[in-house]
């Protein structure tokens, strides 16, 4: 028997407006439950949604960088479903005439590049949040401060053929969403969500089944999916061999991830579109996407990741390996076209510096390059001083911390703490000779032939002066005394 594993994953983009899909309230995350609801993101007779403007353009971009094309009339339609998280008893999405359609991405995969198909890429809102109590009182609450948050659903054609494919595919959507400034895509926080469809295809002789498709619900992040999808890959596989159940008896079932047992568990038999009631929302208008909105918001948008890293590395100097993580993020990569800006020595010094001690605070202080308090000309001057000999490697690593806890220019904290580089000949000869006599026996050794002792030597120096002798000349006035 042999199989092809067959992969379709829809991603739920929220995005990251200010306000909500259809009324005025604050699209943030969190906050007391139900402190951002309004008559119309609970529904309450007689309120009326309007669409936010905002939001269009948002679906536009990202449907532009997915390939899309972008329809000319879209319109919203209720999807009507029971659930205590959605007061209104209906979801506003779209049904037959989606935004953005007709798409592809290009991702690299176990198998190089490969084209993804994306089926649609259309606008809703979302539900609410139901909480249970964990006290074993068994109660339940409901915060609807989420409800009416736009979402994008971003759905693919099955053409993924592994777990690692579907990865690099979601993981592809979420660096094009936040790059464009779409969405923040942070996954903890639910504003990038991907359910996953999954079925084997089978060959035996001439004949070929398909195994019914599960709907992988619930996976938050990207190793969960990964973990999801292999688990997924086994357990077809045995109940295939089990029960030889195809798709066309069973049809497609939902099954949540459960992190802690690392299986999946079957919530239910999946509804058909036709069990939503589908029907034209009555209380918005059809949408009119004009060729010259399009054609500004194609104009907007900044260079893609892919491009902005070839750049970096035929521009800057660099690798193709530090440059993809110099454009793991918009941000992170417009912090280090700007720190290289005006900067004489060697881009790669910069992005050096970028990932390893900017990359470093940012992990310990849990906080991204954004939040992050150097501007980037602080780097450039920092490196600029050290360039130029005024401070010592080690000491600019100080420096850069203290930098980043108080936000205080290289220059000033170079001066206040007296941490200028010793280039001073006559000084530094006089300490010198202080750590020769110091140390006869390893002046002794050195002149048996131990040449590495001079690197213990130079270390007394740097000791004696805090760090602050320039190296390589307590080196060369070293190897000068030392000689017989
Ligand atoms: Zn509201």
């Amino acid at each position: 028997m042999t199989f092809d594993v067959v992969i379709g994953c829809e991603v739920h983009v929220q995005l990251f407006t200010e306000t909500k899909a259809f009324c005025g309230c604050g699209n943030t995350f969190g906050g007391v439950p139900n402190s951002r609801v309004c008559p119309v993101c609970a529904g309450l007779p007689g309120a009326l949604p309007s669409p936010n403007a905002r939001m269009i353009e948002y679906a536009v971009r990202a449907g532009l960088v997915l390939n899309c094309s972008i329809a000319g009339l879209t319109k919203f339609d209720r999807k009507n479903y029971m659930y205590p998280d959605l007061p209104k008893g209906y979801q506003i999405s779209q049904f037959d005439m989606p935004i953005c359609f007709d798409g592809f991405l290009d991702i690299e995969g176990e198998w190089g590049s490969r084209k993804i198909g994306i089926i649609r890429a259309h606008l809703e809102e979302d539900a609410g949040k139901n909480l249970h109590s964990e006290d074993g009182a068994g109660l339940s609450y409901v915060d609807l401060n989420r409800c009416g948050t736009p979402l994008l659903e971003i759905v693919s054609e099955p053409d993924m053929r592994s777990p690692e494919e579907a990865v690099a595919y979601v993981q592809e959507i979420r660096e094009l969403m936040e790059w464009i400034g779409v969405s923040d895509c942070n996954m903890e926080e639910g504003s990038l969500r991907c359910d996953a469809n999954i079925n084997l295809w089978i060959y035996e002789g001439e004949k070929k089944y398909a195994t019914p498709i599960t709907e992988v619900k619930n996976v938050n992040s990207f190793r969960a999916l990964r973990a999801a999808l292999h688990f997924e890959v086994k357990r077809q596989r045995a109940e295939w061999e089990e029960k030889r159940l195809t798709l066309e008896e069973v049809g497609k079932v939902t099954r949540g991830w459960h992190e802690a047992s690392g299986t999946t568990i079957l919530q239910r038999h999946k509804e058909e579109a036709s069990e939503y009631r589908y029907f034209p929302e009555p209380d918005l208008k059809p949408i009119l996407v004009s060729k010259a909105l399009v054609e500004e918001l194609k104009a907007g948008l900044p260079e893609l990741p892919a491009r902005t890293r070839n750049r970096f590395v035929t521009d800057y100097g660099i690798t193709m390996e530090d440059a993809v993580q110099l454009t793991s993020s918009r941000a992170m990569s417009c912090y280090f076209e700007d720190a290289c800006r005006e900067y004489d020595g060697e881009p790669k010094k910069i992005a050096n510096w970028i990932l390893t001690e900017v990359n470093g605070i940012c992990n310990q202080k849990n906080i991204g390059i954004a939040e992050f308090p150097v501007p980037p000309s602080g780097i450039r001057e920092l490196l600029a001083m050290t360039d130029s000999g005024r401070i010592s490697g080690r000491i600019a690593k100080s420096v850069f911390a203290e930098m980043a806890e108080t936000g205080a220019a290289a220059v000033e904290i170079v001066e206040k703490n007296g941490l200028a580089q010793i280039s001073d000949r006559s000084t530094l000869e006089g300490i010198v000779r202080e750590v020769i006599a110091g140390h006869p026996k390893s002046v002794e050794d050195y002149r048996n032939g131990k040449s590495n002792t001079i690197r213990f030597l130079v270390g007394q120096v740097m000791k004696k002066t805090g760090g602050k002798a320039n190296p390589g000349m307590v080196n060369e006035i070293l190897e000068e005394k030392l000689k017989p």
